[in-house]
Formats: structure tokens, sequence, C-alpha cells
């Protein structure tokens, strides 16, 4: 407690992310980084940038990563919104878009920064309880709301909601706005996006962090109606006028046009995820159907807390959340497959 605060801060809560460790020889499997570098592309579009121009402000409305996303996607620029990180997205579509008098609708499982940010800006929140088998049942979000948010593939489960069931949950409520975090679409899902120009009140969000490999450099952006966009955009504009810097817009620019890359190292990831599944699965391990770089899995004889304390005993580190529900399972981030041996080789030594 401290007088010089203002009152807002002594209630807040924050998010913690996942470790990032000094220690550089662990196999680190524990915040959903890619385990595979950023497009070339992206590397000589930064060191060309360094190179020319740092000495003057980046582009306030960065128009070229825009109408590079807009590309990428079949949308006109005006339908799209960038930002540093899409955390920072997320934030300010909770204050632009999301903050009404009824509460926000999000499941009980899903994203832990949805009520950092409600604590942050005043929101009321409702938790929408998950199936028993970890799915959303759209029905559930037909009740009085002033806005919906969740993830998809939903985070830490990896489970995926079909286009159908989200085309239901927006039929359902034509006066909300209805967020879908796409933090992972791309291992494996249908992004909603192609629905935006049906639905003036669907926004959706994505990221470089994971299936960019750009978690370093936070880039992250949101598609939807432009007049959803217009909101965003005054209160990015009444808080950084340049979230994104030089870096971040022309990496992000040669990494959304580099294809080939993309899709070359998204399927690696989704190949090794399978594996790993198996093998998951023979050493006796519940694993949870995944269409993310993670998988969220349990064993039935062990404890999981205990397990990744056994695992970071081997220079292993996974993520295991403390929390009502799920506190018996561990959300392993997909590596490279000599990462996935060391961690199999390490579970089998563990379990036996
Ligand atoms: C990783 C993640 C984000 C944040 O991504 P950044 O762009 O790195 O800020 C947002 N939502 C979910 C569900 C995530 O897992």
């Amino acid at each position: 407690m401290n007088r010089y605060w203002s009152p807002v801060v002594h209630t807040l809560t924050p998010y913690v992310p996942g470790e990032q460790p000094k220690q550089t020889d662990l196999v680190k499997l524990n915040t959903n980084e890619n385990p595979y570098p950023p497009s070339p592309r992206a590397l000589q579009a930064m060191a060309a940038e360094a190179a020319e121009s740092l000495r003057l402000y980046p582009d306030p409305n960065a128009g070229r990563l825009k109408q590079a996303i807009a590309d990428f996607h079949g949308v006109a620029a005006a339908q799209v919104f960038v930002g540093n990180g899409s955390d920072e997205v997320l934030a300010h579509c909770f204050q632009a878009l999301l903050k009404h008098e009824r509460p926000l609708l999000f499941p009980d499982i899903s994203y832990s920064f949805y009520p950092v940010y409600c604590g942050l800006y005043g929101i009321d929140f409702t938790l929408v309880p998950l199936r028993e088998d970890f799915t959303i049942d759209p029905a559930d979000y037909r009740i009085a709301n002033g806005g919906i948010i969740f993830p998809n593939p939903n985070a830490p489960t990896g489970r995926l909601l079909p286009l159908t069931a989200i085309r239901a949950i927006l039929d359902d409520n034509p006066d909300s706005v209805v967020v879908v975090d796409e933090a992972y679409i791309d291992f494996g899902g249908a992004s909603a996006i192609p629905l935006v120009d049906d639905y003036p009140n669907l926004l959706v969000i994505q990221t470089l962090s994971k299936s960019r490999s750009l978690a370093g450099l936070r880039v992250g952006f949101a598609v939807g109606h432009a007049e959803l966009i217009e909101a965003l955009e005054r209160v990015k504009d009444s808080f950084n006028s340049y979230p994104l810097d030089r870096f971040a817009i022309s990496g992000a620019v040669a990494a959304i046009q580099d294809r080939d890359y993309f899709n070359a190292t998204c399927q690696r990831v989704i190949a090794t995820r399978e594996q790993l599944a198996g093998r998951l699965t023979e050493l006796g391990f519940e694993v949870l159907p995944s269409a993310a770089n993670f998988l969220f899995v349990r064993h039935p004889g062990r404890d999981a807390g205990e397990l990744a304390a056994r695992l970071r005993e081997r220079s292993i580190i996974v993520r295991h959340f403390n929390q009502p529900r799920i506190e018996q399972f561990l959300r392993i981030t997909i590596g490279t497959d000599q990462q996935t041996l060391r961690l199999c080789e390490a579970l089998n030594a563990i379990l036996a």
C-alpha cells in the first residue's frame, strides 16, 4: 500500500506471464513460442530498416502493415487495426468495445488476461463454464450480456470451436460485439475472418507471436467492420500514437508476405504435435484434441504440479495452472522434434 498510488492501482491483480528463464540450455515448452526462427525475409527487412531510418518516427497508422494484412486476408485496409502485440489490441478492445452496462461473457477456462483487463477498465464480467469436455456450448451464450470474448482455439485447452458454432453465437447476439481471439488459429483451425462481412459485430484478433515466430517483435492485429476498427483507433490515438516501431512494421510486413515459409513452419509444428500426442497417449496421458501449438494433457496416476517440478529438474519447463478444474493438467508447447524427444525421454524416466 502506497499513499501516492491512484486508488485503482490498489485493486489491480496483474497478469503473470509464463516464466522467461535466464538459463539458456532449457527445453522451453511453457509459453507457446514457435520453435522455428522468423522468416529470413523478415530478418532482412528489419536489418535494412535499422540501417536507414531510425532517426524518424514510424508511420503512426502503420499503413503498409494494414495493407499487407488486408491483402493476406482479402479484406479492406479500413477493416484492419494493428497494435503492439495482440495483448495491446485486446486491451483497446476491452476499453473501446466491451465496456457496457451488462456483463462481458467469457469461458471459465480461457486466457487469463481477460479478467485482468476487466479489472483495469472496471468491466463487469460473468464466467461461462465450459462443458465437461472443455468445449464451448454456444447455447450458454444466450443470456443478457454487454459483449462476448473467447479464444479459438481456446487457451489453455487447445480445443477448436467450428465456424458453425461461432455463427450461432453471432446470430444469437446481434446487439453485442463478439471478439474471437485467434492467437492459435493457424495451427489447424478455420479463421472467422471470412465472416466479418456478414456480421458487423464480429471482431477477430490475431498475433504474429505464435505462427509467425515473432513473439519478441510484439505485433498483433484485429479484423472487423470499419466502424469497430474506428472505435479501436480512437482509443489507440488517445493512448499512444506509435505503438508499432519501424522494426515491427517492416518485419511484420515481410513475415506476412512470406507465405511459403509460414505454411511450411505451421505444417512442421502440426506434424510434431500429432506425433507428440501419440507418444503421450502411449505414456498413459489423457490428451485433449488440440488445434493449437500446444497440448493440454493429464496423467490419471500423477499429480500435474509434481510432474512439472520433476521435468524442471531435468531442465524442461512446461506450464501448470493452479486453477480450479485444470489443476491436474499440463500445457506443453510444441517444440522441435528433438525437444519433443527429450521431453518424452524425461517423462518415460519420471513415470517409470
Ligand atoms: C499468446 C496469446 C495472446 C497474446 O499474444 P501477443 O500478440 O504476443 O500479445 C493473446 N491471446 C491468447 C489466447 C494468447 O495465447
